[in-house]
């Protein structure tokens, strides 16, 4: 049992939960890397959702709204850390869910199914009928009603060469990735900088804040975001951040 006084309670309370997603058989063990980068990345940032992420959690959230068929896709990683969470966000922004894995098995992707309906997920495609152009089979598998034809996709860690994918078959991508760094971060429409365990709860009250905004109130801020200088204000924030470690005593 970790104490809740522990002074970072959060984020090994985080690492249990992908241990015991990989335990349970829905986080992959490389889930398990992908988790250690992001959470030292985290570190970089402050361990807060910083201005910048504020602002592309703002703008994913208008971008979302304004989607004719917007979707949230879930991987091993997000099934484990914020499955109630996932949820609340797609019932709020009107956006199906659809199981999305880099290592995918049908075992895998159906007890990520079966996992979210037991956390009350009502609205998941999960057929694997349609294929992502240029990728190699496994990993290109899609749902034709769902990511294949979506406009709008919410692709919390992804690769960078399926962001890539995506954003070529001319869809909006809105990635988290805790590294501004990464492929996906630089390739994405909308890159949000912060942990998803704090991202996604942000992307769902900017959607409850915004939702009473005509479309073209939605519209303006949906143009007046801009990725590559969000990014840099992230690694900006970053450099503050570390500036401000080098004056400690
Ligand atoms: P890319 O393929 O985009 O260049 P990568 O190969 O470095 O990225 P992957 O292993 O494909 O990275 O994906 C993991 C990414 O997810 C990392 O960039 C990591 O920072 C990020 N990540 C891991 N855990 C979290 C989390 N809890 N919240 C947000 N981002 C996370
Ligand atoms: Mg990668």
């Amino acid at each position: 049992m970790i104490p809740k006084s522990h002074p970072r309670y959060e984020s090994l309370m985080t690492r249990e939960l992908i241990v015991e997603g990989v335990k349970k058989g829905i986080t992959s063990i490389q889930g398990l890397i992908a988790q250690g980068r992001g959470e030292a990345f985290d570190y970089l940032i402050g361990e807060k959702s910083t201005e910048s992420a504020l602002h592309a959690e703002k703008a994913a959230a208008a971008n979302l709204l304004l989607a004719r068929k917007p979707v949230i896709s879930v991987n091993g990683n997000v099934a484990a850390l914020v499955p109630e969470e996932v949820i609340r966000l797609s019932v709020l922004a009107c956006s199906p869910l659809e199981v999305n894995l880099f290592h995918r098995t049908e075992e895998r992707v159906n007890k990520i199914i079966v996992h979210l309906q037991s956390y009350g997920a009502r609205n998941i495609f999960t057929k694997s009928d349609a294929l992502i152009p240029g990728l190699e089979h496994e990993r290109a598998k899609v749902d034709s009603n769902g990511i294949f034809i979506a406009d709008v996709l919410l692709v919390p860690l992804e690769d960078g060469d399926r962001c890539k994918a995506l954003l070529e078959m001319g869809k909006t991508v809105i990635a988290i990735d805790l590294n501004p760094l990464s492929r996906t971060a630089q390739y994405a429409t909308v890159t949000i900088v912060d942990n998803i365990i704090r991202a996604v709860p942000n992307i769902s009250k900017f959607v409850e804040k915004l939702k009473y905004l005509d479309r073209e109130e939605l519209q303006d801020i949906v143009r007046g975001y801009n990725n590559k200088r969000t990014l840099s204000r992230a690694v900006d924030e970053i450099k503050k951040n570390l500036e401000s470690f080098s004056d400690m005593p």
